[in-house]
């Protein structure tokens, strides 16, 4: 495939380092990590490496890490565990959640809970006031994510976390797409929780980890052999997961440098976008350096995608989880744009092999396609 690929929010592909990691854990070293031979115990060491790297690029101990299946599972975890240590109350959760925490969230109804949707502003950002509303009633969970997968906004959390932290709320930060694109320091957010997932950094699919503070109490869902002291029972995903301690090794190594690189081709990207009229999505906050979202008026996000795939280059129409539905994305209708203006919404994210003749040659595209496109709409209105 020639295709340029502009969807790294929706996942990545695996680094030549991370896959050289991997493979002796695929080929020779396939021991099961809980067997007591050599194989069990290679095993192991490498889990332990792993878990040492996961913990290092977050600023954590190894024992704060639980591996998951990913970022979905780890944050089922925290809000179905962290809800089964509490009596019922409320549980606030921001207005522009991934769907695997606002529908777990949403799901403890069931269980006598409240789930309160706090309010962001125009820019995607939290709502201060809002969350100081909805914390004025008993509130046993928040959870804020550190950076929204569709605009890039990145929220208050450290602050969020304080005000929560301070009347004895559990916190939770789904940190997903800010690994590996911002600095990250688990004690500096103050939270009890924070999610990870590896395929968004370079790693593999299938591999993830909820880092808990020591004094969160947690209520394991998978139930069985005892895995992660108890806290996920499941043969551990041994090549995953040593493909994700690598992959957050290499995320750590070029932060910087990848922030850098990002930002400047971003900047071009979104000077390029206005010259085409198009309305960018949070422009006004602050932002992951590689995430642009924006609609142009008039053209439908889903059709600019496929024709923008014809053309060779692969973007997202609104949340690239929810591309089958018609719906316009849950985190523009919280923001207040217009429903039809949201329709138009389409997520260009950068990653690591991204040129600027890449860029460039998105934007002759987008503007070539855009031409045609109102034109056959010209024709047929
Ligand atoms: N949280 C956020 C913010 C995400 O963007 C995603 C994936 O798109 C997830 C959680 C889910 O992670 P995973 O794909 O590892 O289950």
């Amino acid at each position: 495939m020639n295709a340029v690929y502009l969807d790294h929010n929706a996942t990545t592909p695996v680094a030549d380092v991370v896959l050289e990691a991997m493979l002796p854990y695929l080929r020779q070293h396939y021991g099961n990590a809980a067997s007591r031979q050599t194989f069990g115990t290679l095993a192991l060491r490498a889990i332990d490496q792993a878990r040492e790297q996961v913990a290092q690029a977050v600023g954590v101990r190894p024992v704060q890490v639980i591996f998951t299946s990913g970022g979905t599972e780890a944050n089922n975890l925290f809000v179905a565990g962290a809800a089964a240590c509490l009596r019922p109350s409320q549980i606030g959760v921001s207005a522009i959640e991934h769907p695997c925490i606002a529908k777990p969230a949403a799901a403890l109804a069931r269980q006598g809970w409240t789930c309160r949707r706090i309010a962001v502003d125009r820019d995607g950002c939290l709502d201060r006031e809002d969350l100081e509303a909805a914390l004025s009633h008993q509130t046993g969970i928040v959870s804020v994510m550190l950076a929204n997968n569709e605009t890039g906004t990145l929220q208050p959390v450290a602050r969020a976390a304080e005000r929560a932290r301070s009347q004895g709320t559990v916190t939770h930060t789904d940190a997903v797409q800010a690994l590996g694109k911002v600095p990250l320091d688990f004690g500096k957010l103050g939270v009890d929780a924070m999610t990870l997932s590896a395929h968004k950094i370079y790693g593999p699919k299938g591999a993830g980890a909820l880092i808990v503070d020591k004094r969160l109490q947690l209520r394991p869902m998978l139930l069985g052999g005892g895995h992660e002291r108890g806290m996920r029972s499941g043969t551990l995903n041994v090549p995953a997961i040593v493909g994700f301690g690598a992959a957050c090794e290499l995320a750590v190594a070029r932060l910087a440098d990848m922030s850098r690189r990002m930002r400047a081709l971003r900047d071009r990207l979104e000077a390029g976008l206005q010259e085409l009229g198009a309305v960018i999505f949070g422009a006004r906050a602050e932002r992951l350096p590689n995430t642009t979202y924006f609609a142009l008026h008039g053209i439908e996000g889903e059709t600019l995608v496929v024709e923008m795939d014809r053309a060779g280059y692969a973007v997202a129409s609104g949340a690239a989880c929810s591309s089958a539905s018609p719906e316009p994305s849950a985190t523009l209708v919280a923001m207040g744009v217009d429903a039809e203006l949201a329709r138009g919404a389409v997520r260009v994210s950068l990653g690591d092999s991204t040129t600027a003749a890449e860029v460039e040659g998105f934007l002759g595209s987008l503007q070539r396609t855009a031409q045609r496109l109102r034109g056959l709409a010209a024709v047929t209105a």
